[in-house]
């Protein structure tokens, strides 16, 4: 075990609110009475239903396959008849599920799960995705790392958004399943070291991997400074190896995988037991909830099935969050289900929120100091606000985490982070429209090359006409040799 070997660039440190439900152990949520499943809970294009309305499902059944690249299977974690079934981005499948439950089939695990193809042929089709809120196929992950030679695994238990404590009861609740998976990743990546960076105020955690980790000389546990966004792989990299990367650079082009402990733990059902995600840990909280706690959830409950589940409302919500206060999603809808990603839900009260009442900026460089990319929110802002998106580009918009902390520090309460989402997907959209432009333009110049192709070939037939004609009219000459 070893402390962080530098403090990485930026970050803030925001009232943590952890107390709430870091001390409360896992427990599982009874059984809903509905699910709704989205169909694109990763990074790449939704993944295409397999099942139909009327038909019964089995608990872990799969209900829709990955067909692309980036996409991953999706599976129902509870028996259940299907009740609706919609295709694309925003589809889903509801499943009223059955009182009675019949037992999860099984994926067979090969007898020779030990040879990396294997293994990763199991992750795939377990649907894993990053557990951590990141949502990018841990398949794609993996394969896209081994064109690098891999020399460093770092286990993610930074979880520095306030509120959260999944990963923290993970890491004290199940640390030898983390190991297990961290094991099949080695195999896989064939990684000599392996690191578990998490906050020195989690204390357990560290306690409880520290004394795992005694027996497996080569996985250390590194102490990290409790900072946001310490949990963001760049930052965490750089705190555990004292090595930065660079903003145009991915993490495994320098011999480095980062993967978060649920991920893990995903891992080594997947590979040990052929078990799809179906289930996930949530942390419940905030002041308007009645009973906070950290929760195992299936996949697809809705979130007023999980408020009624947790003794209900002591007050009514200014906000519901799904995630963390700083990266979550605000929601509006009770439908709106857990998905892969959801690591919590939280329920605030308006003395939870900050308040906000922008004015102009001070020019006090604050979001400058805070900001862990060393990027200038301040400039980026301002080209955002007169559409200025190549020029917020070329100051690293594209880098921004979307982390939040320079909104969390500035004084003018300036909807900083807003701008930055709404200008990498102006940004996203007209790089979509470019390619689009440019593949028009491609297959409008290959039209232009086969029609003159198609003309000369016509003309030169025609040329050669006349001449065919002239030999096949002239008669054999009594000179002709036979
Ligand atoms: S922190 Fe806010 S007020 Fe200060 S320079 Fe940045 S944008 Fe302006
Ligand atoms: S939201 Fe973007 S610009 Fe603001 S601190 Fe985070 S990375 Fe920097």
């Amino acid at each position: 075990m070893f402390s962080a070997k530098l403090k990485p660039h930026g970050g803030i440190r925001p009232y943590s609110h952890k107390s709430l439900t870091r001390d409360i152990a896992i427990r599982p949520l009874s059984t809903p009475r509905q699910l709704i499943i989205p169909l694109r809970q990763h990074t790449g294009p939704a993944a295409v239903p397999v099942v139909s309305v009327g038909e019964t499902l089995c608990a872990g059944q799969q209900v829709a396959e990955a067909r692309e690249r980036m996409s991953a299977p999706v599976h129902c974690a509870l028996a259940g008849v299907v009740t609706g079934v919609s295709f694309g981005d925003h589809g889903m499948i509801t499943v009223r599920v059955l009182a009675e439950q019949s037992l999860a089939p099984r994926l067979t695990a090969p007898v020779e799960f030990d040879t990396s193809q294997a293994m990763l042929s199991l992750i795939e089709q377990a649907g894993i995705v990053g557990m951590g809120g990141a949502m990018f196929p841990a398949a794609d992950k993996i394969r896209m790392s081994l064109r690098y030679p891999i020399e460093t695994l770092i286990v993610n238990g930074g979880e520095c958004e306030p509120y959260l404590t999944t990963d923290d009861r993970l890491m004290r609740e199940q640390g030898e399943f983390i190991i297990g998976g961290i094991r099949y990743l080695q195999t896989i990546t064939r990684a000599r070291q392996v690191f578990i960076g998490i906050e020195d105020n989690k204390t357990e955690a560290i306690a409880r991997l520290d004394q795992l980790c005694r027996q497996e000389p080569d996985i250390e546990v590194v102490i990290l400074p409790s900072l946001y966004p310490i949990g963001s792989a760049k930052q965490m990299i750089e705190a555990v190896t004292g090595r930065q990367i660079p903003q145009n650079r991915r993490s495994t082009e320098m011999g480095v995988l980062v993967q978060n402990v649920g991920t893990c733990i995903a891992i080594f059902h997947a590979v040990r037991f052929g078990q799809p995600v179906t289930h996930r840990v949530i942390t419940v909280s905030g002041r308007a909830i009645e009973q906070p706690g950290n929760l195992l959830v299936p996949i697809g409950t809705p979130i007023k099935e999980i408020i009624s589940q947790c003794g209900g409302l002591k007050s009514q919500p200014a906000r519901i969050v799904l995630g963390g206060p700083m990266m979550g999603r605000a929601v509006e809808d009770l439908d709106t289900p857990i998905n892969k990603g959801t690591s919590g839900l939280l329920l605030l009260t308006d003395d939870e929120l900050p308040q906000t009442r922008p004015s102009a900026c001070l020019r006090c460089g604050r979001c400058i100091d805070a900001c862990p990319m060393s990027l200038a929110p301040l400039a980026m802002f301002a080209e955002l606000k007169n559409d200025g998106f190549a020029k917020a580009q070329r100051q690293g918009l594209d880098a921004c985490l979307l982390c939040g902390s320079c909104a969390y520090v500035c004084p003018a309460a300036l909807p900083l982070t807003q701008f930055f989402d709404w200008g990498q997907q102006q940004l996203s959209l007209i790089k979509r429209q470019e390619d689009k432009l440019s593949r028009t333009r491609e297959n409008s110049a290959r039209r232009q090359e086969r029609l003159a192709f198609e003309a000369a070939e016509k003309a030169a037939a025609q040329a050669a006409k006349p001449a065919r004609r002239q030999r096949r009219a002239t008669p054999p000459s009594e000179d002709t040799p036979c």
